[in-house]
């Protein structure tokens, strides 16, 4: 190996220099050493995988499961490394040159699918040519207690099996369980294992009820306009519904769910990755691999079914390191529908009972007011350095929250502990509850005569869906649970005992408090000047990505173009200065970058 890593990577990626796991894992991979490797979103894992193609003996083969990004994946790293993907939807007469040309030693990164690797032939020339890596990125799809199993996963070991080069495998969300099941399935050897901490203290992370959906997001969305988000939804309709209403509203912004033709789907991706449309309101299916890097705010209009999957979706946001938002807008209607469905979809016992716990830590992080940093590193086996709260990166932290006064507290845990009674076969739901509790005089009550209840009407100043919600809360602390009684949902005593005199912790909608964190503020604070070149730089961009049908961040990341427009460089040596600009990166792009900061300055 004649360059260090670090002149390889300057070389080749233009960055300073390398993250402290990325350097554990790389070598790892050049001695031949089998790796796992953790690293969050943003963490960097391509460079772990891309670097030893460009500096050690052989090529580098990386399975992926995402054959539609493989393409983009690809034109990022050629700055750097050639490289190809070879995969189903590519024509059989190229797909025979990139082979050729990889047993050729002219391909040193080979991206394929797991699909495509069981083919014989392609093992057959694999075995012949070996590569000196192996990289099976999204690792985590091999594991059925993942969030993201996907079956075709499952062949890999018996196909590297025959392959001799060490192999790395790479995910960003895995729990201790996961971690394992990944280690036995690929049946990794002695690995090593590069596990980073999954705090991620540039996203801001909030968890609010849902109210009154359309007003709140179109809130949320105005208070970012111009930025670039995702919003997701668990229904396709909801897309259309939310996605409408923001364009409505003057919004930059479309739909994105699985039943959409093709050609709209593809439009969409393309426009959202070259920086042409700001908001995307999706289903999961605008999934793994959205690499976006600006991404500033991820907005969930329900709550997903796991933790893991939470963390994967608001991970998308803030790739970048600078500050981005993570909000959670979640009800009990989530958690019923997605129990409906675990019990629907499920005939085995066990499944269910996995679901049924992933959804509880789910519905746990939306409700409980505690560091929400903290709840997700608990949660993959970690805790938070220092062993405390993240500080200042959630709403909990921020202070935002706001908590129900002690009384009011009261009045509601005794008003369950009085209406809800085991021997009583009339039995009561919340929506009786919160009626007694703001003083209701519909027929339901009064047939009760709860209207001369004596906490008939204590909470008149509540909205009746607010106190429903805060009852919600007593279930995900384990006070009560949602049954049913006759086809009736009704509300029953849970393990933890309500006391009446001990108030429970209910949170309150947040105050607009007032020590928010914005994330507005760019990784590079720019001054005035700089600010409008950045903008010309931005719309350059646009246009190259556009006429390359290249995602916007291969041509340069908002984090490079603020860079050149602070630096302002005049020379090819001092554009090579710049993050993010390798040496292939300036011969291709200095004779349009040049001119452009050039005639800037003459303005
Ligand atoms: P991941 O796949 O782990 O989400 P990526 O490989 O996409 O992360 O990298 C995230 C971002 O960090 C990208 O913009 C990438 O170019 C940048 N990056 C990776 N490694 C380094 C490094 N050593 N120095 C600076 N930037 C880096």
């Amino acid at each position: 190996m004649s360059r260090t890593l670090d002149e390889a990577l300057a070389w080749g990626w233009g960055y300073s220099g390398l993250r402290p796991h990325q350097r554990q894992a790389i070598e790892a991979g050049l001695a031949g050493q089998d790796s796992l490797v953790i690293l969050p979103t943003g963490g960097g894992k391509s460079i772990c995988y891309q670097l030893p193609a460009l500096v050690g003996k052989g090529a580098t083969l990386v399975v992926s499961p995402l054959i539609a990004l493989m393409e983009d994946q690809v034109q990022a790293a050629r700055q750097a490394v050639s490289a190809a993907a070879l995969h189903s939807e590519i024509p059989l007469a190229e797909q025979r040159r990139i082979v050729e040309d990889y047993k050729a030693g002219k391909i040193r990164l080979l991206y394929t699918s797991p699909e495509r690797l069981a083919r014989s032939d392609l093992m057959q020339d694999l075995i012949e040519h070996p590569p000196a890596l192996v990289a099976i990125d999204e690792a985590h799809c091999i594991s059925s207690w993942g969030h993201d199993f996907r079956p075709e996963y499952r062949q890999l070991a018996d196909l590297l099996q025959t392959l001799p080069a060490p192999r790395m495998a790479l995910t960003a969300t895995a729990t201790p369980k996961v971690a394992d099941d990944i280690v036995a399935q690929l049946r990794l050897r002695d690995p090593l294992r590069v596990i980073a901490p999954v705090q991620r203290s540039n996203l801001i992370l909030r968890s609010l009820p849902r109210q009154n959906r359309g007003p709140q997001i179109a809130a949320l969305v105005e208070s970012r306009r111009g930025q670039c988000g995702i919003i997701y939804c668990r229904k396709r309709s909801d897309t259309l519904e939310i996605a409408a209403d923001l364009v409505a509203q003057g919004h930059s912004c479309a739909a994105f769910h699985a039943g959409l033709p093709a050609a709209q789907k593809k439009e969409t991706l393309t426009a959202f990755l070259q920086d042409r449309l700001d908001v995307v309101v999706a289903t999961v299916a605008f999934g793994m691999g959205i690499d976006r890097p600006d991404v500033r705010f991820v907005v969930h209009a329900a709550m997903p079914s796991s933790l893991e999957a939470y963390v994967q979706e608001a991970g998308r946001a803030g790739r970048d390191g600078a500050l981005a938002d993570c909000i959670l807008l979640h009800s009990g209607d989530d958690l019923r529908t997605t129990k409906f469905f675990i019990d629907k979809e499920n005939p085995s016992q066990e499944r269910r009972d996995s679901l049924e716990k992933a959804l509880w830590n789910m519905v746990d992080y939306a409700r409980h007011p505690s560091c929400r940093h903290r709840q997700i590193s608990e949660h993959f086996g970690q805790s938070l350095e220092g062993g405390g709260n993240c500080q200042k990166s959630c709403d909990v932290c921020l202070g935002e929250l706001k908590t129900m006064p002690e009384e009011e507290a009261i009045a509601i845990t005794s008003a369950c502990l009085e209406l809800i009674n085991d021997l009583d076969p009339r039995r009561f739901g919340r929506g009786h509850i919160a009626a007694v509790l703001v003083g209701s005089k519909a027929a339901k009550i009064l047939k009760w005569n709860h209207d001369k209840h004596r906490l008939h009407g204590t909470l008149g100043g509540y909205a009746e869906k607010s106190l429903m919600q805060l009852i919600d809360q007593l279930e995900s602390q384990g006070y009560v649970f949602s049954g049913r009684s006759n086809g009736f949902p009704v509300l029953e005593l849970g393990q933890t005992q309500l006391d009446s005199k001990q108030p429970p912790l209910l949170v309150l909608t947040p105050s607009k408090a007032s020590k928010q964190r914005s994330t507005s503020s760019p990784q590079v604070a720019l001054e005035q000047k700089d600010h409008s070149l950045f903008d010309v730089l931005k719309s350059w961009r646009r246009e190259i990505a556009s006429a390359r049908g290249v995602p916007a961040y291969v041509i340069a990341s908002d984090r490079s173009l603020k860079a050149l427009a602070s630096a302002r460089p005049t020379s090819r040596s001092e554009l090579h200065q710049i993050h993010g600009f390798g040496a292939v990166k300036v011969e291709a792009l200095a004779d349009e970058i040049l001119p452009l900061i050039q005639a800037q300055a003459e303005f």
